[in-house]
């Protein structure tokens, strides 16, 4: 099994909360992707068979696109809770390099342990057990070991970790290594249809993240001196279209493709920020771009914010330190 002596220590040291307690929640970051969703609904499935009480609340809602995965209608939102508090003895937090990235979720939860699974550089330790592996693909990859540790393993949970890997390695374009294909092979022994899954997750878009796609390709920007492309997806635009945030990953996927860049990235407006997503070509490094202004993620794909600016504010910050740096 390829894991190491300290990760081994530490999955038995989580396998043995989950195995003392019965109540738990689940959640993962502000915008739930492929990865930590993938990890609730794989531990959803886990817990119950175990005979645990199990929620998974998240600050908004995952793309449909997953609504394939088994228990995803059983994901609930913060929006369902008006003050009512939740009596979890542990939370797992997946795929979340800070406390502050989580949302809302912790302000419901009343006393509990919190294990704090993830993958990021620079994560703050914030749980009071954490198991970060920075060179691992994505989270489901780690969370598989706690599953064979506890001999949880079906085609259900194996679905669900195999969204988290598909996922976060771009359908295996990046990140990834000898490990991450280690476990791909174990989650296909269990019986999971690739085809199947790549079917559900990348053809199965709705008109409105489509028509998201054609406004922002529209309106694609090109730099040649900094070697980067960008759009800008404005309030308006997801007014009008009737797509979600989560809906712009296609818009990110499309701009990793346009030639003769090092990296690109999509700007957000949101209600009092301006969300930057970036992600990079080749081995140029955007998480220290990202940290720069207070975000952070993984050298090939990293965010941040800026509070309280204008679209045209926030970009004329960004492309002076570019400037400066270049
Ligand atoms: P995305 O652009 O898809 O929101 O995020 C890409 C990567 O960067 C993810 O791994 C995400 O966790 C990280 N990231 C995005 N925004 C932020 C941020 O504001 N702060 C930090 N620390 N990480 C971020
Ligand atoms: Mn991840």
């Amino acid at each position: 099994m390829p894991i190491s002596g300290n990760d081994r220590k530490v999955v038995t040291k989580i396998c043995n909360i989950i195995k003392k307690h019965k109540n738990f929640l689940l959640t993962t970051h502000q915008v739930p992707d492929g990865d930590g969703l993938g990890c609730e609904l794989a531990f959803l499935r886990i817990l119950k068979r175990l005979g645990k009480n199990v929620f998974i609340i998240n600050e908004v809602a995952s793309s449909q696109v997953y609504s394939f995965l088994p228990g995803y209608s059983e994901v609930q939102v913060a929006a369902m809770y008006k003050g009512e508090k939740i009596n979890a003895d542990v939370t797992i937090v997946f795929d979340c390099s800070a406390k502050q990235r989580i949302g809302r979720i912790l302000s419901f939860v009343g006393e509990t342990k919190i294990i704090n699974i993830d993958h990021h550089y620079g994560n703050t330790f914030f749980g009071d057990i954490n198991w970060v592996s920075e060179t691992r693909s994505s989270v489901g990859e780690m969370c598989f070991f706690i599953a064979k540790h506890l001999d949880c393993l079906d085609k259900g949970i194996a679905e669900c970790f195999y969204v988290s890997i598909l996922t976060d390695t771009g359908s295996f374009k990046h990140n990834f290594n000898v490990e991450t294909i280690s476990v791909v092979a174990e989650l296909l022994k269990v019986g999971i249809d690739p085809e199947k899954i790549a079917d559900n997750v990348y053809h199965n878009n709705s008109i409105a993240a489509l028509n998201l796609l054609g406004h922002a390709l529209v309106n694609l920007q090109y730099a040649p001196d900094l070697r980067t492309a960008w759009t800008v997806l404005r309030k308006c635009t997801f007014e009008k279209t009737k797509a979600t945030e989560q809906d712009s990953e296609l818009v990110i996927d499309m701009l990793q493709t346009v030639e003769k860049t090092d990296f690109v990235f999509l700007v957000r407006e949101r209600n009092n920020e301006i969300k930057f997503s970036l992600r990079s070509r080749k081995s140029f490094n955007v998480r220290k771009i990202a940290e720069h202004f207070g975000g952070g993620g993984h050298d090939s794909a990293s965010g941040f914010s800026i509070k309280n600016a204008s679209i045209n504010s926030a970009l004329e910050k960004f492309f002076r330190y570019l400037k400066e740096r270049s």
